[in-house]
């Protein structure tokens, strides 16, 4: 039995403080339940501020980071190493999001290395993979979203898939209000779920949790729940409200 897990992606929006009114705020709507573990993840400055108001409420709440370096310490400005995350009590980070795979350069090697470091440091790696409309229009989702899997799990081992979330994001559904329909995450996503099987066994293919993401909210969680394959949401717009976003962990 996978449990759903909810994930909410802040991107870049929210002050430290307005995280921390953002965090109690969900926590006092969904404390207590428990369909689903909720995961929030805003940016790395708001990252202190959280933890340590997760920690004195002590809220049943991951933290997870947007990004990281494979790299401990070192020559790499702008970066943030995983122990640097660990210290701050985080719980998951988000690899290889398609706006960091977009805007930021990141490929499918680079993404390895983070998902095998985070892993390495005890930290759940959010592993985001997705096509983009020109490649679905042109058929190639399968090639695409197979491609990224084989090798955001290259190397890895069998024993450590409980340690790894994948998340489906067509990105022609993030952020448009126009999610994917049902039909297409779920094949999209056991088509991830076999992928997983032919890389790492059959074992970690009924283990592993596989998210779906792309203008969830409120109203069409339940939906994407109700499949066999989709495990949870990876959140972006409808976690940025304490309604919304508990509106979604409730009905999952
Ligand atoms: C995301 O950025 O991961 C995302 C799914 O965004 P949204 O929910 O806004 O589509």
């Amino acid at each position: 039995m996978r449990k759903p897990v909810i994930a909410g992606n802040w991107k870049m929006n929210m002050t430290p403080e307005e995280g921390v009114v953002l965090v109690e705020g969900i926590w006092d709507l969904v404390s207590g339940q428990e369909q689903a573990e909720v995961v929030v993840c805003p940016p790395f400055v708001d990252i202190p501020a959280v933890s340590e108001s997760i920690r004195t409420k002590s809220m049943e709440i991951g933290l997870g980071a947007q990004n990281m370096y494979w790299e401990e310490t070192g020559a790499f400005t702008g970066e943030v190493s995983p122990s640097m995350l660990l210290k701050l009590n985080v719980t998951h980070v988000i690899i290889g999001h398609s706006e960091r795979r977009q805007f930021f350069g990141e490929s499918d090697q680079g993404v390895n290395r983070k998902v095998k470091s985070a892993i390495d440091h005890g930290i759940v790696p959010i592993m985001c993979v997705g096509e983009s409309l020109k490649q679905r229009e042109a058929g190639e989702m399968q090639d695409v979203v197979t491609s990224q899997v084989k090798c955001g799990l290259f190397e890895l081992e069998e024993r450590e898939t409980d340690s790894i979330i994948i998340a489906y994001e067509p990105i022609w559904a993030i952020g448009t209000g126009v999610a994917a329909t049902v039909t297409d995450a779920e094949e999209a996503i056991s088509l991830v779920r076999k992928t997983v099987g032919d890389v790492l066994g059959t074992d970690a293919a009924e283990i592993i949790r596989i998210l779906y993401g792309g203008s969830v909210k409120p109203e069409n969680i339940s939906e994407f729940i109700s499949t066999d394959n989709v495990d949870g949401a990876l959140v972006g717009g409808a976690s940025l409200k304490p309604e919304s976003f508990a509106g979604i962990v409730r009905f999952s």
